[in-house]
């Protein structure tokens, strides 16, 4: 065996090899896979190997685009050609309005990608699949490139591919421990030896937290048992002149396709059951769980209903076995959390699908830093804290039980919460607040306006937006007070600290004591990576001089690990979490200086605290940071408090308060607010496919400055015409919101893609973020939007039309 490697993937599945074979792609052949057993030995051997492009965002259906391009040459291939169905086509069935929305909102979102999917009522389900009843349904969506695979051959093709490019395979070789050295390389130990390496990769499938565990981490992964049966022959597939679609169905929970002449047909049973949570005996390897068909018999009667023929054939197989899930059901592809050249490829539920467009952005991702897409929704510092297997395998049955049903906009649903919390989470649930869940935290979206107020869950304006509409009135005429809970937040200290951030931001870095700043960080290819809020509070008796880097809730790992490993060895700097230990309150609205000025000795004057001004105060007795700086547009103060304090605080706002009128908000009224500034969101707007050029950031740019990170990079972008640019849209409809994802187009032709959308309360109308080509500089194009399958007219406007010069913040 090699000693010595640039690159050890740990995990003989579909993950594994197609991570390697990728490697070898993007240019790398130093690179080797150990397996324990054999090939496909863990999950892959015993899929339903089904292959379908449906994703609910764009990087999901590029991703299994591409699965699909490279299955297809794969299979064609003379030298060892493969079984793959590919194009029977599938449906995924719908019995409500809602569903129907959402595989029209699905639909627009494929087609900025390039696939087309065809939303079809249910007559044309079942003259397209002939084996169902269309029985209560009204439609489904058609997915034309569908189909199925053979596991093993698809993994030794790619291994074949691999070890042709330079690659190394080592089967029976367990991986038993895993070193890392000074240098950040790392020692693989097996019983046949150890290979030193420059990255390992984790393609551990169930496994993965056996392997995880080598390296002190934890994977939010956790694996369910599964099953699928394969019937006997079934006459009128053996005579059909086609093969028979995919099946996928939400209202009984089971898929099926054809298999053979019969058909395999799996179940999501609500009686599921986790697997391995207790340790895996070392022996499970090229094996199954027991059948247990009775598990799944609440789910059987749905699917005999919808396909009749089943009742009259015989079962030939049974199949039961672990498959892996993590907390948002999406996998973890990507760097591991808080170290360094380590990355996994884990947590993959639909991964014979998937796993040819996994392994092809794990190898950019190692290869070059990044991926052609941005890679958010399924990178694995995406959780945080709270991410543990024990929560992982409650969100896990949850997922399962609702295989099938996509959640719907600001859907969050209730397995494993509260989280996060703080200590006002409960005095916010009294005082009637509906929360949503970001990074694990509890947040308040909007206060229901009485105990029994339920949302109507769809992808069309609802009986909250009345309650929105209600809190921006409040914080726009007067004042409310909202918490952002698990807002980001580091203190940054030591010597060379303001250096340090001056060469991470592409702009100019804020240093005065007392003043705030925004900036930007650019990745290696110039390409926008990181947006936070550099607070420089000015020292007191009790503190020195801090700087504080304040960003989305969500990036709290993402953010630690691209500036903690840019520390060079010769700076000397600190980065401290404080985003557990403080929280911040919003104070908006115009009368929110009155209010504050009402709890403290300050004085709050636009003249003594101007826009983006920093300092200590005590609201009362509660000591805190407040910041004068406003994501709404309005007048607004950011009432940074330990979370020791956080309730007297809180109450002490309140009450003062009371005489001017205050309301509490939620997210919801904020990011309306936003919409309106053209404020952009992290992960939103701000994604790592965009420079901050494209992005309309020019003014947080400063090419002239010595040196930041990617500005190289940016140059040389800025010395070739930009491919994008983001807009703010007016669009003209008053029942749907634009949803992230949707296509902009222009006649037939798909332009831009929609990345945020509100209606706007203030300015009275519906708004949209998003990029379009940059060609499109005329501001009376005739754009439309595909929203639920209409074209919707829009308009480009110029940004921020509330407020456009920004006045209100100042006075
Ligand atoms: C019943 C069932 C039906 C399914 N149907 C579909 C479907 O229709 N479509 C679809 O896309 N997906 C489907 N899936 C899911 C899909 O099969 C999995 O997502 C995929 O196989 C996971 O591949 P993997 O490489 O991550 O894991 P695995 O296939 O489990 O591979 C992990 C490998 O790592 C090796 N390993 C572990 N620890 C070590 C170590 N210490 N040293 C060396 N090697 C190690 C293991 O031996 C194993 O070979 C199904 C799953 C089940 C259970």
């Amino acid at each position: 065996m090699k000693k010595q490697s640039r690159v050890v993937v740990i995990g003989g599945g579909v993950a594994g090899c197609s991570a390697l074979y990728h490697l070898t792609q993007e240019g790398w052949s130093d690179v080797v896979l150990l397996e324990r057993d054999e090939l496909t030995s863990g999950t892959t051997w015993h899929s339903a190997a089904q292959v379908t492009n449906f994703g609910m965002n764009q990087t999901m259906v590029g991703l299994k685009s591409h699965s699909i391009q490279l299955y297809r040459e794969l299979a064609e291939d003379p030298d060892y050609p493969i079984n793959y169905h590919h194009g029977d086509g599938g449906i995924r069935l719908a019995n409500t309005e809602a569903q129907m929305d959402g595989y029209r909102h699905f639909a627009s979102v494929a087609r900025g990608m390039g696939v087309e999917f065809e939303v079809i009522d249910a007559e044309e389900c079942g003259r397209r699949h002939p084996l169902i009843s269309t029985e209560n349904l009204l439609g489904g969506l058609w997915d034309p490139h569908d189909g199925d695979i053979d596991p093993a051959q698809l993994c030794q093709a790619l291994a074949r591919r691999a070890r042709k490019a330079g690659a190394e395979i080592y089967r029976q070789t367990p991986v038993t421990n895993l070193r890392q050295l000074k240098d950040n390389s790392w020692i693989v130990e097996t019983p046949k030896g150890e290979i030193q390496c420059e990255i390992v990769v984790n393609a551990g499938g169930y496994r993965c937290n056996e392997v995880a565990a080598m390296m002190d981490v934890v994977h939010p992964v956790a694996s369910m048992e599964h099953q699928y049966f394969v019937t006997d022959e079934i006459p009128a597939i053996r005579d059909a002149d086609h093969r028979m679609p995919l099946l996928r169905c939400p209202i009984s929970d089971f898929y099926s396709r054809q298999e053979r002449a019969g058909l395999l047909v799996g179940f999501y049973e609500q009686d599921c059951i986790p697997w391995g949570l207790d340790g895996i005996d070392p022996n499970f390897t090229n094996a199954l769980c027991p059948n247990d068909l009775d598990r799944v018999v609440d789910v059987l009667d749905g699917a005999f209903a919808r396909m009749p023929a089943l009742a009259e054939v015989g079962i030939h197989t049974i199949v039961n076995g672990p498959i892996t899930y993590t907390i948002d059901g999406a996998p973890l592809v990507g760097p591991i959390p808080g170290k360094q050249n380590a990355f996994c490829i884990t947590g993959l539920r639909a991964g014979l699908g998937e796993g040819g467009g996994h392994g092809w952005l794990l190898a950019q991702l190692i290869v070059h830093g990044e991926a052609c897409y941005d890679t958010w929704c399924i990178d694995p510092r995406r959780f945080t804290g709270h991410a543990t297997v024990e929560l992982t395998a409650k969100k896990a049955v949850e997922d399962y039980q609702n295989e099938f049903r996509f959640h719907f906009p600001h859907e969050h649903r209730p397995a494993g919460r509260p989280m996060k919390t703080t200590p006002l989470t409960a005095t916010l649930a009294a005082e009637g607040a509906s929360f949503s869940e970001i990074n694990g935290w509890e947040r308040v979206d909007y206060i229901k306006p009485a105990p029994e107020f339920t949302e109507t869950l769809g992808f069309r304006f609802n009986e909250v937006h009345e309650v929105v509409a209600e809190e921006v009135q409040a914080v726009h005429t007067g004042v409310g007070l909202a918490e952002i809970s698990g807002f980001n937040r580091f203190e940054i200290s030591g010597p060379d600290a303001q250096n340090f951030l001056d060469r991470m931001i592409c702009g100019k870095l804020v240093r005065r004591s007392g003043k705030v700043g925004l900036g930007y960080l650019l990745n290696n290819q110039g390409m926008l990576k990181a947006e936070a809020t550099i607070a420089n509070i000015p020292s007191t008796t009790k503190e020195p001089d801090r700087i504080w880097y304040g960003s989305a809730a969500a990036a709290e790992y993402h953010d630690m690990d691209w500036l903690s490993q840019a520390v060079r060895a010769d700076e000397d700097v600190q980065i401290q979490s404080l985003t557990n230990d403080w929280t911040t309150l919003v104070l908006a609205g115009p009368k929110s200086r009155k209010v504050l000025a009402a709890v403290t000795d300050a004085d709050w004057t636009a003249e003594a605290f101007p826009w983006l001004s920093v300092r200590e105060a005590n609201i009362a007795d509660a000591p805190a940071v407040v910041m004068s700086v406003s994501f709404s547009g309005e007048l607004a103060y950011e009432i940074h408090v330990p979370n020791s304090h956080l309730q007297s605080a809180f109450a002490i706002l309140r009450e003062a308060g009371i005489p001017h009128g205050l309301r509490l908000f939620g997210a919801r009224a904020i990011d309306s607010m936003r919409v309106e500034k053209s404020y952009l969101h992290w992960k939103s707007d701000i994604l790592t496919e965009f420079d901050p050029i494209e992005c309309g950031l020019r003014r947080f740019v400063q090419v002239e400055k010595a040196d930041f990170v990617g500005k190289g990079e940016l140059e040389s972008r800025l010395s070739a015409d930009p491919k994008s640019r983001l807009v703010t849209l007016k669009i003209d409809c008053d029942d749907r919101p634009a949803l992230p994802g949707a296509s902009i187009v222009i006649g037939e032709n798909v332009v831009g893609t929609v990345t945020s959308g509100e209606w706007g309360h203030r300015v009275g109308f519906n708004l949209a973020i998003g990029f379009v080509d940059a060609s499109i500089t005329d501001l009376d194009v005739n754009l439309a939007v595909d929203l639920l399958g209409t074209r919707v007219p829009a308009k480009i406007i110029a940004a921020s039309p509330f407020d456009p010069k920004n006045i209100r913040p100042k006075n």
